[in-house]
């Protein structure tokens, strides 16, 4: 596919650091990480998002993904991982790719619940009903 920046970084044009890659998936490093090890697994063949994926593909991904899981844990001391794939709106790029992002303890705080805010829409809610 043209123009396509994972297809790009499939066929090498764009480099990428890649750690696990086979004839039909590849899994590089975001440029854009929100975690340590926050990665993304792609088929290398194009497909833009869920609607038009192959199942077979979509089933090897999941092994892939499997297998890595335990070295996210051994090499980099991660406790969990969050998947997030998004299609259509919310996807920036057009070419089908799973979010791998490694959980550490303690990386999500709580949020920070601002009392006086809170009772402001309370008082908002009351006001309409
Ligand atoms: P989306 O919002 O489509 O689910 O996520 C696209 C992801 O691709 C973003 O997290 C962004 O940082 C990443 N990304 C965009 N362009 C590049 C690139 O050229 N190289 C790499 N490694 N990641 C990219
Ligand atoms: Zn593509």
């Amino acid at each position: 596919m043209e123009n396509c920046i994972f297809c790009k970084i499939v066929k090498g044009e764009i480099p990428s650091y890649t750690i696990y890659e086979n004839d039909r998936i590849k899994v590089f490093m975001d440029i854009n990480p929100i975690a340590k090890g926050h990665c993304l697994v792609i088929p290398k063949n194009h497909y833009t998002n869920l609607m038009d994926i192959d199942k077979d593909v979509l089933r090897e991904i999941d092994e892939v993904i499997k297998e890595l899981y335990p070295k996210f844990k051994e090499k980099l001391g991660a406790e969990g991982l969050t998947r997030m794939q998004n299609n259509e709106l919310g996807q920036e790029v057009k070419h089908y790719h799973m979010h791998l992002i490694p959980r550490y303890k303690g990386d999500r705080q709580e949020p920070k619940v601002d009392e006086e805010a809170q009772k402001t829409v309370a008082e908002a809610f009351e006001r309409l009903t």
